[in-house]
C-alpha cells in the first residue's frame, strides 16, 4: 500500500492548523492578567486588545465595530441567529451545517439541484407559503462540497417577501472574497479555527439597526448581546488568522489550478468516480469525490493507514462516519456513504495533494482486482 512519509492533513475544514504567528499573538495574551471589563489598568489594556481585533474584523467585511460579536464559535452564533428575531416561519437550505439544521428542527428546506446549488426557484415558492415574516437561512459556501450559493439573490428574493436572511459563511472566510453589504444578509456567522485560528471562537455580525435576542444571558459584555467573559486570547488570534486570510486569497489561483490536476488525475484513472459539485462554481479548497463501490469508512480507515487525513462527508460528534445529509439532499443515492472529503489550506504543498491523488488511485485499483478476481 503506498504511504506517506509522514502524515499528512487534507482535513481543514473540520479544523485547520493553528498559524504559528497566531499561536504567537495568543500565547502573549494568554500571559496577561485580567478581565476586558475591569475599569482599572489590566483590563483596560484587555478591552484595548478586544476592540482592536473587532475594528479588524469589521474592516475586513465592511461593517462598523459594533456590528461585530464575538462568541465561541459558529455554532453558537448560528444559534443565536436563529432565535433572534420574531419570526413567524424558518426556512433553511438542506445543506446547512447541523448547527442550523438542528437548533432549527421545524424548519422548512430549501431543496439542492444536483450540484448542490440551493433552489431559488423552490425559496421564493416557500417564501409564498409560509407565515410572514420568515427567516432564511444560505450559507455561502457548503462545507462539504465547496459550492458557492446564491446567497445575494436569496438575499433579494427575501427583500420581496419582508424576510430576514441568516448566512453562515464559515467554509466562505479566506477562499472567497465578499463584504457583508455584498451579501445583502441580515446576520452572518464566522469561526476562526477554519482559518488558522483557534478553537472556541467566532463572530455573529447584524445588520446596522437590527435588534437582536441575545441567546447567552447574563453581564452586559459585547454590548449587552452576548453575556460572559471575553475569550480575549481567542479574539485576538481569530483577528490575526483573518488577517492572514489575504494571503490564503492571492493563492487561490494555484490552488484552484491544483484542484483541476486533483480532479484530472482521479477522472483519468478513474473515469467512474463522482466529483460532487463539479458543474457549479466552488471554492479551490474543498473537494468531495466518491470512489463507486467502496463504502467510505472503508476508505477513510485506508487513507489513515497510508498517512492521509480526510474525512467522510460528515463528521458527527462521536467520531463515527454517517452518510452526508448535504450529498443526500444532492440525489446522490448510494454514493454518498462512498464519499470523502479533502480539504486544504494555507500550509498544505501541492505534492501533498498529488500523493493522495495517486494514494486514491491505488486504493481503487485495489478494489478492482479484488472485484475482478471475485
Ligand atoms: N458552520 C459550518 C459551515 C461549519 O463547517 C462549522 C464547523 N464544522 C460550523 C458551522 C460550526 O463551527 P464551530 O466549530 O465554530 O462551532
Amino acid at each position: 500500500m503506498m504511504r506517506a512519509a509522514s502524515p499528512i492533513y487534507l482535513d481543514y475544514c473540520a479544523s485547520a492548523p493553528l498559524r504559528p504567528t497566531v499561536a504567537d499573538v495568543m500565547g502573549m495574551m494568554l500571559r496577561q492578567t485580567g478581565n476586558a471589563s475591569s475599569v482599572h489598568g489590566f483590563g483596560r489594556m484587555l478591552r484595548y486588545r478586544v476592540d482592536e481585533a473587532r475594528a479588524g474584523l469589521a474592516l475586513h467585511f465592511g461593517v462598523k465595530p459594533a456590528q461585530v460579536i464575538f462568541t465561541s464559535g459558529a455554532t453558537e452564533s448560528n444559534n443565536t441567529a436563529l432565535q433572534a428575531f420574531p419570526v413567524k416561519s424558518i426556512l433553511v437550505s438542506s445543506i446547512e451545517h447541523p448547527s442550523i439544521l438542528n437548533a432549527a428542527p421545524d424548519a422548512r428546506l430549501i431543496s439542492v439541484d444536483e450540484n448542490g446549488v440551493v433552489d431559488l426557484n423552490h425559496l421564493e415558492m416557500l417564501l409564498k407559503t409560509s407565515p410572514k415574516p420568515a427567516l432564511v437561512c444560505v450559507m455561502l459556501v457548503n462545507n462539504e462540497t465547496g459550492v458557492i450559493q446564491p446567497v445575494s439573490a436569496a438575499a433579494a428574493l427575501c427583500k420581496n417577501y419582508g424576510a430576514l436572511i441568516h448566512c453562515d459563511a464559515v467554509a466562505a472566510v479566506g477562499r472567497i472574497n465578499f463584504s457583508f453589504a455584498e451579501l445583502g444578509v441580515d446576520s452572518l456567522s464566522l469561526c476562526a479555527h477554519k482559518i488558522g485560528g483557534p478553537q472556541g471562537v467566532g463572530a455573529l455580525i447584524t445588520r446596522e439597526g437590527l435588534e437582536m435576542q441575545p441567546l447567552m444571558r447574563g453581564g452586559g459584555q459585547e454590548m449587552r448581546q452576548r453575556a460572559g467573559t471575553e475569550n480575549v486570547a481567542g479574539i485576538v488570534g481569530f483577528s490575526e488568522a483573518l488577517r492572514l486570510t489575504v494571503e490564503d486569497l492571492q493563492r487561490v489561483p494555484l490552488w484552484a489550478s491544483w484542484r483541476e490536476n486533483f480532479e484530472a488525475a482521479i477522472l483519468h484513472e478513474a473515469p467512474a468516480a463522482v466529483i460532487f459539485g463539479i458543474d457549479a462554481p466552488c471554492v479551490a479548497n474543498i473537494i468531495s469525490l466518491a470512489m463507486p463501490g467502496v463504502g467510505h469508512e472503508m476508505q477513510l480507515m485506508n487513507f489513515d493507514l497510508s498517512g492521509f487525513a480526510v474525512s467522510a462527508g460528515s463528521a458527527c460528534s462521536s467520531g463515527k462516519v454517517q452518510a452526508s445529509h448535504v450529498l443526500a439532499a444532492m440525489g446522490a443515492g448510494p454514493l454518498a456513504a462512498q464519499a470523502v472529503r479533502v480539504s486544504f489550506g494555507w500550509a498544505t504543498k501541492k505534492e501533498e495533494l498529488e500523493n493522495f491523488a495517486a494514494c486514491w488511485v491505488d486504493l481503487y485499483s485495489r478494489g478492482r482486482v479484488r472485484a475482478s478476481a471475485a
